[in-house]
């Protein structure tokens, strides 16, 4: 059988990322990388993969089976996933949690409407973790889950302290608390305060004639990103900070801790320990890309998620192979 074709729509970390992957999964393969720029200025991974812009999309719809979308949460992916999921089948890793609902609907409508399927939302958080507060849920109905996020470099945290006076660069690492995690393993199923389970550091080049302590205190103080956290910060040389910090670790635990009949404890963990945050997320998206093109041609459309894809879809493999092997 012939390769699913796969197109990259944008080429940031996460599509470099995706194109990684594709490497690694011989049944899928690359047809072109899709930019707002100018498609002469990017430099893909391998020399032959084609670049072309944007708007070359709309009439390459028989060139390609499923895009993969990597495009930025909070602007990017609301206009492109509805947009694109009328003509083409896509998967996408949106993540601003409290706004699922509303991508989901508005790209639902699209997908319906091109009888496309439009995944959204994969990746590891939302994605896999997902999956495993789902499977916590539902295996130990009297339980409690926790999810801990980190060691890791949080995109978010790091712009807000850029942005702070003073500032001339900078990264912010979340960390997990390593008692509360070791509460929580022990199957006593704490009560844990938001500053109880993860605290933050924080890695800053200061401006010249910048002052240190009011840096450091308008980024501990700052609402919602800092105060409710214990924050240390590190004060570093920009070497330092293009030396030690450019790399981009995360991971993180999901724990479900229950109990099946008085005083039986059962406790499940999920973990992830990342080099890279783009290279594994983009490993997930690809995976979901040949499930997606599976259910397309099975006339499932429609946006789905996570939670709709049956696991074996995901495998390169046949069922008759996985129930062989790994069941
Ligand atoms: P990024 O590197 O900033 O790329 C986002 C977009 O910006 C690209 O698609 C690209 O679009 C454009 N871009 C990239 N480099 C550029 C440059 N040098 N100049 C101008 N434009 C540039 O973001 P990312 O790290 O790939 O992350 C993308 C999204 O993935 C995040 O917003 C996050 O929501 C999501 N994510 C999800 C998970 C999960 O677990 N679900 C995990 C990690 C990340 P064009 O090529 O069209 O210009």
């Amino acid at each position: 059988t012939s390769p699913i074709r796969i197109g990259i729509v944008g080429y940031g970390n996460l599509g470099r990322g995706v194109e990684a992957a594709i490497a690694k999964n011989p049944d899928l393969q690359v047809v072109g990388i899709y930019t707002r720029r100018d498609p002469a200025q990017l430099q893909p991974l391998h020399a032959g993969t084609p670049v072309h812009r944007m708007d070359a999309l709309a009439q390459h719809q028989d060139r390609v089976d499923v895009l993969i979308l990597c495009g930025g949460s909070k602007d990017d992916l609301p206009v492109q996933s509805p947009q694109l999921a009328a003509q083409f089948s896509l998967v996408d890793s949106f993540d601003t949690h409290a706004r699922i609902p509303e991508h989901f609907a508005a790209v639902d409508a699209a997908a319906q409407g091109g009888q496309t399927t439009a995944l959204i939302s994969a990746g590891w958080d939302p994605g896999m973790f997902s999956l495993n507060r789902l499977m916590g849920e539902a295996l130990l109905p009297d339980g409690v889950t926790y999810t801990f996020w980190g060691k890791g470099l949080s995109q978010g945290h790091s712009d807000a302290i850029r942005r702070v006076p003073g500032v001339a660069g900078g990264v912010q690492y979340t960390i997990p608390v390593d008692e509360a995690v070791e509460q929580v393993r022990s199957g006593t199923r704490p009560d844990l305060t938001t500053r109880q389970k993860h605290r933050r550091e924080c890695h800053v080049v200061l401006a010249e004639g910048a002052d240190a302590d009011a840096v450091r205190r308008s980024i501990v103080e700052m609402p919602h990103y800092f105060d409710q956290y214990d924050t240390t910060v590190h004060f570093i040389s920009a070497e330092e900070l293009a030396r030690d910090h450019t790399a981009m670790p995360h991971g993180g635990f999901v724990i479900r801790s229950g109990s099946t009949s008085d005083g039986v404890s059962q406790v499940v963990e999920y973990r992830l320990q990342l080099d890279s945050n783009p290279e594994f997320t983009a490993s997930v998206l690809v995976a979901y890309a040949r499930a997606v093109h599976r259910m397309r041609v099975a006339r499932q459309y429609g946006c789905k998620t996570v939670f709709d894809v049956a696991p074996g879809l995901l495998s390169p493999r046949s069922a008759q192979e996985l129930r062989a092997d790994l069941l």
